[in-house]
């Protein structure tokens, strides 16, 4: 059995159309399944699902991040394998077009977690990560006149369940717009924004610091863990711990057995899933 999910984030669509980055999901998520089935590990395809959302600038990650309020592009990204616990993570990163490979570069090569600013930029320099060397060119959104409301909010995420047993997470993001200088949210906190161990595999969307307040990728592998829920009791229960504190968003997440649950407390989330050689199923709610 193999399952794979993804996600676009979780937010107020504001009226606008979402059929292009579902369409991509979609796409992304075909790509992925098809590589599950073909025996490629977990770890490996959530890591590639992300950097094709990062990329294609669809997304508030990668490509699609907006500048923080000094005009910066900062962004976060995490991965962990659920078999070993490995991970790795980078926090405020200028300057890398693929985020979550510099921090899968942390979970192979370094002692750490977490490797935050200029360290986490000498690191991928290190790694021969490919740079953004003109952010005027690269990045879509310019300036910072629009408010956070005007623009798109959009974390991406990916969750996946190998023919090995295996599970995996990854997310990816630049964070809130217009946020301020230095400013890190849940999606690289281990527990948080990302999780994975035995027992399910997660990733999550939506107002940071609310998600780590409730450590809701954290959570939901607990609950399944020592409450014996099944993963859409647990996911549902760690959001509405989330949303008692007044946090919006969503999350997507695996169970060793191929479960697939994406719930939110948000106007939507932009998902796409894929559970056996099923067809891909793509949705902005
Ligand atoms: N969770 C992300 C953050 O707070 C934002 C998002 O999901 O769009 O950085």
């Amino acid at each position: 059995m193999i399952a794979l999910a993804l996600h676009g984030g979780a937010g107020q669509y504001h009226g606008k159309d979402q059929s292009e980055k579902i369409a991509f999901l979609k796409t992304v998520c075909e790509k992925g399944q098809a590589d599950l089935l073909s025996g490629k590990c977990s770890l490996d395809v959530v890591t590639e699902c992300v950097m094709a959302l990062e990329d294609s600038g669809h997304y508030v990650a990668g490509r699609g991040t907006g500048p923080n309020n000094l005009g910066e592009y900062e962004l976060d990204a995490s991965i962990m394998d659920g078999s070993t616990r490995r991970a790795g993570g980078v926090c405020a990163l200028q300057g890398y077009r693929y985020p979550v490979r510099v921090a899968r570069f942390v979970l192979e090569d370094t002692p750490h977690l977490l490797l935050a600013g200029k360290g986490a930029a000498h690191f991928a320099a290190d790694k021969d990560c490919e740079p953004v060397t003109d952010p005027k060119a690269y990045y879509l959104v310019q300036g910072t006149t629009a408010t956070p409301q005007d623009l798109d909010t959009g974390t991406v995420g990916a969750v996946a369940l190998d023919q090995y047993g295996k599970l995996a997470s990854a997310t990816s993001t630049g964070g809130l717009m217009g946020k301020m200088a230095g400013r890190v949210g849940d999606s690289p906190i281990l527990g948080a924004g990302c999780w994975a161990d035995q027992n399910a595999a997660v990733s999550c969307t939506g107002q940071g610091e609310y998600f780590m307040k409730a450590a809701v990728a954290a959570d939901v592998a607990a609950r399944v863990k020592y409450l014996g829920e099944s993963l859409n009791e647990a996911t549902r229960a760690a959001l509405a711990d989330m949303g008692a504190l007044g946090g919006y968003g969503g999350l997507i997440a695996v169970d060793r057995h191929g479960n697939v649950s994406t719930p939110y407390n948000s106007e939507g989330i932009r998902h796409a899933f894929a559970c056996g050689d099923g067809a891909v199923t793509a949705s902005a709610y």
